[in-house]
């Protein structure tokens, strides 16, 4: 077993580091300040033009076929990559990726879709919960109902990132209320914002704001539906599938960045003569933060590993998502702890953090809804204890 990178891992990662410090670090001052002006949480010619500098050093498309102009560098390295990233506050992602599911549209949906998206030029996000429907996505009510060459669609969706800015949706809906959800029911449509959908944003505790979408006989052409008519739950679920463990790898590179704030200020703190780095409470949130850190590294890697592999990952990307995301929220809080006064103010990201990490155990799949994957698993003995795979 070989836990080192390789020599191109190394220099991708190190490369990664320096942007991230030299592009992105010197703009949290700013993107603290701006707080709620934005609802990606950046201005968004700046975020293009970090893009566009990032793709001039080749970081474009990191985990895209090249058949469609992206390096395909696996999932590992993705993982790695959003290591990095997750150093710093600014939410920055690399150009030149597009979601999953958009690869299974037809020739006609790539043109107008899939490639637009990769390269950077059209605006997707993906509008599966509903007021009433988030962890059961089998309750929503959206519907869709043909008429002619049509299908007219009504409903609302939430909390749907990106759909403040995004130029077309992949929206869910019943089209058979007679079948099940999950075996017929439900299609996923891609619907342009001319269409008629609208969206407004919906204020969180954190830097940036989903949206909501409201659908009022919206008409969609037949050709629109992507995948086949009934097909679309088992859509949204590989959708959603996709990215939990980069959750838990975006998660380790904040926690190492807060852990090491958090060691700088213990040496330098001196409470009754002594700095604080010399109190056993203290160093106790630093050792239990780092073992922390270092599983959850772990945990993601090896869900990304079984990507690359072409295995399924979904227990294990479970496992990655509800540790690792707790882990960045006790890491925080005790960086917080260890600042006193100073944490909890305004003049440092960690208050920021200390909000922003939050979501991590609510979307993408709650912590509960981990607990009831990882457990259905061992339950129904689809993962083997103490199995190797
Ligand atoms: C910032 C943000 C961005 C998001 N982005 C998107 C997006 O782009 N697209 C999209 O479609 N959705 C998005 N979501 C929605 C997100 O996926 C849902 O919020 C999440 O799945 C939880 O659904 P809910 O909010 O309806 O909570 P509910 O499902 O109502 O759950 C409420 C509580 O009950 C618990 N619970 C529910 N069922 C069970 C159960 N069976 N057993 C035990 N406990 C249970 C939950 O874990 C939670 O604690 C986003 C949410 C947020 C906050």
């Amino acid at each position: 077993m070989d836990f080192t990178l390789s020599d191109e891992q190394k220099m991708i990662q190190q490369t990664v580091r320096r942007f991230v410090e030299r592009e992105l670090m010197p703009l949290e001052n700013e993107m603290l300040q701006s707080e709620g002006k934005y609802s990606t949480g950046i201005e968004p010619t700046l975020f293009h033009s970090l893009r566009m500098k990032a793709k001039e050093m080749g970081f474009w498309g990191i985990n895209t076929p090249e058949e469609y102009g992206g390096a395909n560098l696996g999932a590992v390295m993705t993982a790695l990559i959003a290591m990095e990233l997750g150093r710093t506050l600014v939410p920055f992602s690399f150009g030149g990726a597009a979601d999953n599911i958009l690869y299974l549209g037809n020739e006609q949906q790539k043109k107008e879709y899939l490639i637009p998206t990769i390269e950077g030029t059209r605006h997707s996000c993906f509008a599966l919960t509903e007021p009433r429907a988030g962890s059961d996505p089998s309750a929503i009510r959206t519907t869709a109902v043909k008429d002619g060459n049509h299908w007219v669609i009504n409903g609302q969706k939430v909390f749907i990132t990106g759909g403040n800015e995004a130029d077309f949706t992949m929206v869910f809906a019943v089209t058979d209320r007679n079948k099940p959800p999950q075996n017929g029911g439900v299609t996923c449509f891609l619907v342009d914002r001319e269409m008629g959908w609208t969206s407004r944003p919906v204020p969180t505790m954190g830097g940036w704001s989903p949206a909501e979408l409201f659908f009022e006989n919206v008409r969609v052409p037949e050709d629109h539906i992507l995948g086949e008519v009934g097909r679309g739950f088992s859509l949204g679920m590989q959708w959603i599938g996709q990215g939990r463990w980069l959750i838990a790898a975006r998660c380790v590179g904040t926690a190492e960045r807060l852990l090491q704030m958090a060691v700088d200020y213990a040496r330098q703190r001196v409470t009754f003569g002594q700095p604080i780095a010399d109190r056993q409470a203290i160093q106790w949130m630093l050792a239990d933060s780092k073992v922390e850190i270092e599983a959850t590294k772990w945990l993601a890697l090896h869900a990304a590993w079984k990507a690359d592999q072409k295995m399924d990952n979904h227990h294990e990307a479970s496992i990655a998502k509800l540790y690792g995301s707790g882990m960045a929220n006790r890491v925080v809080d005790r960086v917080m702890q260890i600042h006193g006064g100073m944490g909890y103010t305004r003049e440092l990201p960690i208050e920021r953090w200390y909000r922003d990490l939050r979501v991590t155990r609510i979307y993408e799949g709650t912590d509960e809804i981990q607990h009831f994957i990882i457990a259905r698993d061992l339950l129904k003995g689809y993962v083997k204890i103490g199995a190797w795979e």
